[in-house]
Order: C-alpha cells, then sequence, then structure tokens
C-alpha cells in the first residue's frame, strides 16, 4: 500500500534513540534543549520550546498571548482542527474567514473584511500543505487590531517566506507551532515546537509547559517561604499559575535532531516529486493542483489536487475506493472545521465560507513523502488517468 505521506528512519535515528536509551536521562535531559536549540537555529528564531504535540504547542501559544475568557481567535476553516480548538481550550471564542481560492490559505482580504474586530486576540494563519501564508498583510491588519499572531505552522517546516527567510523565525508573527507527528516533515513519533523572538513570551511558555511552576531566574512571588534568616531552600519551587504537563522526553528529542539533519533532503525530494506531479498532471482531464503561485518556497507537506467530479462523473468516494484497489492511498485535506458537529452547534455554516467549501468539494491529497519512488509515483499517476477517464 502507497499511503498518502510517510516518515523515513535510516539507522542514524535508530542509534540516536538507542544511545538515549543506554544513557539516559529519558526525559528532561539535555536533548530536548539540543533540539529546541537546533530548530531555533535552522529557522532563525530567538528561542524554541518543544512540546509533547502541536496541539499543546497551539494551546500553549494562546494562552502565552493572553487569549482568555470572552476574547476572539480567527483561524482557517481549511486547517485540522487543532488550529481553533486552542480557543476553546482557553475559554475564547473561534471564528473563521475564508480561504484564497488560488493557494487554500487564509485570506487577507476575508480577513480585513471581518465585520467587528472587537476583542480579536489572536490570528492563527495555517500555511496550507507547507504554503506561506501572505505574512506580511496578515500581520499588518492583526497589528492594527492589536491582536497577536500565532503561525499554524505544523506544514511548514522549512518553508520560506517570499524574503527568503525562513517560516518559523516569527518576523511576523509572536509565536509560530510545528508539529513532529510522523506524518509531518521530520518524526519524533509525537511532538511539537513553539518559536518565538519574544522573551517574555518564551519564560511563560516554559512555565506553562511544565505546571506553571517557575523556571530560568523566574522573580519569587512568595519569597517569604523560600527562605529563612539568609538562607534560600534549596528544594524550594513555585507554582506561579496554573499550568499544564505538555513536556516531550528526551528519547522524541534524539529522533527529531537526528531528523532535522535530514529536513533539507527530505524537502529537495518533495520538491523534486512535486514538480513531477505538476508537469504529469497537466494532462490528466478534470484535474490541477489546488494550489498556484509560490509554490517553490513551500514545504510541501501534502500534495493536493482540485478534481472536477461533477464533469468527470467519478464520485469522490468512487475514486478513494478504485485507487485503493490498487494500493494507492489518499486522503482530503480537511473537512471545513466549520462543518465538524462541535462547531455546528456553536452556531457556524460552512457555507458561509464559499472558497473553504468549493475547495472541500473538490480536494484530494495524493501520495507524498520523501521514500515515494518514482515507479510508485508513475503507478499514482496512471491510475488517476484511467479512472478519471
Ligand atoms: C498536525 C497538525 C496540527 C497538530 O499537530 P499534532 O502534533 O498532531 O498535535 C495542528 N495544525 C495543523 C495544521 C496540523 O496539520
Amino acid at each position: 500500500m502507497i499511503p498518502y505521506g510517510r516518515h523515513h528512519i535510516d539507522e542514524d535515528d535508530v542509534a540516536a534513540v538507542v544511545e538515549v536509551l543506554r544513557k539516559g536521562p529519558l526525559t528532561q535531559g539535555r536533548h530536548v534543549e539540543e533540539f529546541e536549540s537546533a530548530v531555533a537555529e535552522y529557522v532563525g528564531a530567538r528561542y524554541a520550546v518543544a512540546v509533547a504535540s502541536g496541539t499543546a504547542g497551539l494551546h500553549l501559544a494562546a494562552l502565552a498571548a493572553g487569549v482568555g475568557q470572552g476574547d476572539r481567535l480567527i483561524t482557517s476553516p481549511i486547517t485540522f482542527v487543532a488550529s481553533s480548538n486552542a480557543a476553546l481550550y482557553v475559554g475564547a471564542a473561534p471564528d473563521f474567514v475564508d480561504v484564497d481560492a488560488s493557494t487554500i490559505n487564509m485570506s487577507a482580504e476575508a480577513l480585513r473584511a471581518v465585520r467587528s474586530h472587537e476583542r480579536v486576540k489572536a490570528i492563527i494563519p495555517v500555511h496550507f500543505a507547507g504554503l506561506p501564508c501572505d505574512m506580511v498583510e496578515i500581520k499588518r491588519i492583526a497589528d492594527s487590531w492589536g491582536a497577536a499572531v500565532i503561525e499554524d505552522a505544523a506544514h511548514a517546516l522549512g518553508a520560506r517566506y517570499a524574503d527568503g527567510s525562513r517560516v518559523g523565525s516569527c518576523a511576523h508573527s509572536l509565536m509560530t507551532i510545528f508539529s513532529f507527528h510522523p506524518v509531518k516533515a521530520i518524526a519524533a513519533g509525537e511532538g511539537g515546537m513553539i518559536t518565538t523572538n519574544d522573551k517574555a513570551t518564551y519564560r511563560r511558555l516554559l512555565r506553562l509547559r511544565s505546571h506553571g511552576i517557575n523556571k530560568l531566574d523566574d522573580p519569587l512571588q512568595w519569597p517569604e517561604q523560600a527562605g529563612r534568616n539568609g538562607e534560600q531552600y534549596p528544594w524550594y519551587y513555585e507554582m506561579q499559575e496554573l499550568g499544564y504537563h505538555f513536556r516531550i522526553t528526551d528519547i522524541q528529542c534524539a529522533l527529531a535532531r537526528s531528523q532535522l539533519r535530514k529536513l533539507d533532503s527530505f524537502l529537495a525530494r518533495r520538491r523534486q516529486l512535486v514538480a513531477q506531479y505538476d508537469h504529469a498532471i497537466e494532462t490528466v482531464v478534470h484535474c490541477r493542483p489546488a494550489q498556484s503561485g509560490g509554490r517553490e518556497l513551500s514545504g510541501h507537506h501534502l500534495y493536493v489536487l482540485r478534481i472536477d467530479f461533477a464533469a468527470s462523473g467519478v464520485s469522490r468516494a468512487k475514486l478513494m475506493t478504485e485507487l485503493r484497489s490498487r494500493e494507492i492511498g489518499t486522503q482530503v485535506h480537511y473537512i471545513p472545521v466549520p462543518a465538524q458537529p462541535l462547531y455546528r452547534r456553536m452556531g457556524f455554516r460552512p457555507e458561509d465560507y464559499v472558497q473553504a467549501n468549493a475547495y472541500y468539494d473538490q480536494a484530494l491529497s495524493i501520495p507524498l513523502f520523501y521514500d515515494l519512488t518514482d515507479d510508485q509515483q508513475h503507478r499514482v499517476i496512471a491510475a488517476l488517468r484511467e479512472i478519471l477517464s
């Protein structure tokens, strides 16, 4: 079976994990910090905080941006549910603006047209399939509203903005989050990262990741119980606010650090496969790439097609089933979040997001991953060609 996405593990990765298992510590050791430094350096951010998952990263980012009860948080309807759930975790109201039809990223125009920006505390643009959003415009709008920008870059490790800097450098945001789920650019098993250039935000993230207990040289809130007669208690710690246990282990970070060394070769192969798909798809009827423009900057997490199923006379369910019988896995990224029952019960209607809805009717992600061979790719294209014609 050819899946739509898959991680690549080699002997270096195995050795990195085994070394942690042999030598320890298994958690809260140097591998976490080493991986954080490596990611910060790779993306060009001052600080990085590794967490248990991308979802935990979004949750902590919303907290650290000061989003809470009564606030609003705006994201894209075409994303994984975690982007908007971050609002719900902190007691805020999620909201959506439509996507741009040619990029499937949050439309800056739709964002600007939001009727009231009262209490919009954060905006979470999602670099869909790895293609960077129009961050200059989004940041400009956010600034004019006094809202923080948190980039959901779960798809976009290694991607670049138009100016050549890397996604995660936070040149246009307060924070950026990444995911290291095995289907993403590099694998940790489960894991996530938040990058920022803001020192206060960094310190708050460190506390929130671990129960809200003081970190680094956080000033004590209750110094009178930290010692007596000029003697400091060496055991003393303070829980200064409600935090979480969102830490990641050294086992995971050793694996992810090893994976990061291969990221550029992963990206190069993905780019090559994408160019080959683009070329071949031109001659497949009713089919086109879902995203156009600026794709040389993309992290190429997914290869998404838009297929005119109505014109082809083949339903998407039928196409997926036919492909599956040929051992080709496909997926739909994503069902618009406003269509999810929880969000419908909150009053959202997917039909309010016209471009997102039109995209959803036609979307299909076909296999794209480092180990996909040219032969396998030819099989995918040949099968599409056959079924759709
Ligand atoms: C994968 C993903 C997440 C969540 O990451 P996890 O590490 O699985 O928690 C968030 N947003 C988007 C867009 C994702 O694809």
